[in-house]
């Protein structure tokens, strides 16, 4: 019966079974206005920690309504250690960027400023919500991590040395995908692809020097950002994640 329940909510609190859970203002917009769901509708609720439960609404008003939770549905499942670096771009492509890396199953993404990022379009709030759709759209478990923007120097100044970075490097000189993934060392890795301009001659010779960075080539056709972040991020969970 609760797969065929396709409204899919997450909560910022935990969650178990029998408790009430209030959705917020916008998601009870959502239910009451938008599907115009009536007292005994269920749904489908998680909370990033705790898997998913089926609730079914108890009690409405014009504007709020609440959700018994009944029973778990889905155990807690997290997506590989794998996280995404990029240089924000206009406002709708960062949109596509996260909202596709959520789907990719990414742990972590960190907005990365390089020298050619255009920084006043950053709105970590905004990132937060895109992420949140993104985890109730594709049927994720848990929500991945945003992080507050950080200087590409700075993150490679307090990189751990166990977490690999590959960065994409459209200048022709970086192995190619397949070869690269396939010879990974370690199930923790980070993808780094820079901004629509590229990057900075010196940006490039800094990651170059960095024994935990690896210098990856897409082909010879040059990608914008947001597909050459969706491609590297697929070809890694082919065949470093869990697409196997
Ligand atoms: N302005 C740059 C140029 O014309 O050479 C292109 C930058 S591209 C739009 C944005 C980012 O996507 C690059 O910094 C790189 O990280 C990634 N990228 C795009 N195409 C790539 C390729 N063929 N191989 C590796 N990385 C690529």
């Amino acid at each position: 019966m609760s797969k065929n329940i396709k409204i899919r909510l997450f909560s910022a609190t935990p969650l178990s079974a029998d408790i009430e859970w209030l959705p917020n203002d916008a998601q009870s917009h959502y239910l009451l206005n938008v599907l115009r769901l009536k007292i005994g509708d269920e749904i489908k609720v998680f909370d990033g920690q705790n898997g998913e439960y089926v609730g079914k609404i108890v009690s409405l008003s014009k504007k709020n309504c609440t959700v018994k939770i009944l029973q778990k549905v889905r155990d807690m499942k997290y997506c590989p250690d794998l996280w995404l670096l990029f240089a924000p771009v206009k406002k709708d492509k960062t949109d596509f960027i996260i909202a596709g890396a959520t789907e990719l199953g990414v742990s972590k993404i960190i907005p990365t400023l390089t020298k050619r990022t255009i920084t006043e379009r950053i709105k970590t709030e905004r990132y937060e919500a895109q992420v949140i759709e993104a985890c109730e759209q594709c049927r994720r478990l848990d929500v991945p991590q945003i992080s507050d923007p950080q200087s590409l120097e700075k993150i490679l100044e307090t990189w751990s040395q166990d977490r690999i970075l590959y960065f994409m490097d459209e200048t022709g000189n970086g192995g190619d995908i397949q070869t690269v993934f396939k010879n990974a060392s370690t199930a923790k890795a980070a993808i780094l692809v820079g901004p629509e301009g590229g990057f900075s001659d010196e940006e490039l010779q800094l990651l170059r020097q960095k024994n935990f960075a690896k210098a990856v080539s897409l082909g010879e056709r040059i990608l914008r950002a947001e597909t050459a972040v969706h491609a590297a991020l697929s070809c890694w969970q082919a065949i470093c994640g869990d697409w196997k």
